[in-house]
Order: structure tokens, then C-alpha cells, then sequence
């Protein structure tokens, strides 16, 4: 039987491409702890318990819910520019250090907007900045995918989806319909899916 210790290496030295990745849920512990010190939000403070809040654990149900509600802590967390700016830079630093050569990663503006209510696109502008310099530093090709969660307006979809076409010259490529696809299908978006399509606006 293969030494679990060394395949683990062997993988983690293998060149990779990672097509799916969310930005909202790759946020370091550590750095929950820093900004829930900063802004005094109410978290637990061993990061075993956080853990527990915003990933998913051995022992959760293995349910599509379970996994979604862990978002409901992780969205507390973004209270700032440079928070936003932040864990951007940590999430393609991540990726770079397990060997990821390309990736696409996802974002949710609304998500990263709402605590403060940021205007969605200083937001989309601080995550494209932060990972055309961290892709740069890091040594990572990036691309960006644009999410909207399904329980959104249609409205909300196609502001986002306008706002994504813009930012094409800022490294995005296409647009995700996130969230709970169980309840909440795909048709509604059928506008923001077709303006995605368009090729200029
Ligand atoms: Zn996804």
C-alpha cells in the first residue's frame, strides 16, 4: 500500500490546474482571527472551533446545505478594502505554494460588498488589482469568474453580469451561478446568462 505521507508530497509537488476555486471560502483561519480581533466580532478564538464554523468537518453531514451554511460565517469577515485586497492576495499565495500553475478564481461581489455595503464595483476593482499583483509576485497565471448566488434578484444577476463584461480587461472570463441549486434554479438568470454572452457592451 502506498505511504499516504509520501503520495501527499508527490501530489503537492505535481504542477496543477485548478479551475474551481471559490475566493469566499479560502480565507486562512489565521487571518479570520487577525480581522474578528480588528473589528471585535464575536468568533470563537481557538481555531479549532472557528474551523469547526467555516469548514466543512469530518463528522458534519455530508449534505450541500451543511457545506453552504459554513458561508454564513465566512461573509461576516469582509470590514475593509484592504481586507477584501487581502485575502485575495492569500488565496492565489495558497494556491501558488501548493504548485497551482493556472487557476480560476471565483468571487462573489455581493457577498464581499454586503457588510459594508462596498458599491460593487470598487469591489470587483480591489479583487481584480490584488490578484493581477499577487499573480504577478507569485509566479501564477489568474483568471477571474465572476459569481451571483441563485436566490439573488434577476436585477442583481445582470448588474453583476454587466459589471463582468467591463472587467474583461482586468482578467475576467466568465460569470458562475453559485449557490443552492436545489432550490433555486436556473431560469431566472436566463437575462444575465444571455449578456454574458453578448460579446461588448
Ligand atoms: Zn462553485
Amino acid at each position: 500500500m502506498t505511504d499516504p505521507t509520501t503520495s501527499n508530497s508527490v501530489y503537492a509537488s505535481m504542477p496543477k490546474v485548478e479551475l474551481h476555486r471559490h475566493l469566499e471560502g479560502s480565507l486562512r483561519l489565521d487571518t479570520m482571527l487577525d480581522i474578528a480581533r480588528e473589528f471585535g466580532l464575536t468568533i470563537p478564538a481557538s481555531l479549532h472551533r472557528l474551523s469547526g464554523l467555516v469548514q466543512v468537518q469530518e463528522q458534519d453531514p455530508l449534505t450541500f446545505q451543511n457545506f453552504l451554511a459554513k458561508f454564513n460565517t465566512l461573509r461576516l469577515f469582509y470590514r475593509s478594502p484592504e481586507i477584501i485586497r487581502r485575502v485575495t492576495r492569500e488565496a492565489i499565495e495558497d494556491a501558488a505554494r501548493d504548485n497551482v500553475r493556472y487557476m480560476e478564481l471565483r468571487f462573489t461581489p455581493v457577498a464581499l460588498g454586503r457588510a459594508e455595503s462596498y458599491p460593487l464595483r470598487e469591489v470587483m476593482d480591489w479583487v481584480c488589482a490584488s490578484a493581477a499583483q499577487a499573480a504577478a509576485d507569485f509566479g501564477i497565471q489568474i483568471n477571474l469568474i465572476v459569481s451571483v448566488n441563485r436566490h439573488e434578484s434577476v436585477e442583481l444577476a445582470e448588474q453583476v453580469a454587466d459589471l463582468a463584461v467591463q472587467h474583461r480587461e482586468q482578467g475576467v472570463v466568465g460569470m458562475d451561478l453559485a449557490g443552492n441549486e436545489a432550490e433555486f434554479s436556473t431560469p431566472g438568470n436566463g437575462q444575465a446568462r444571455r449578456m454574458c454572452a453578448r460579446p461588448s457592451r
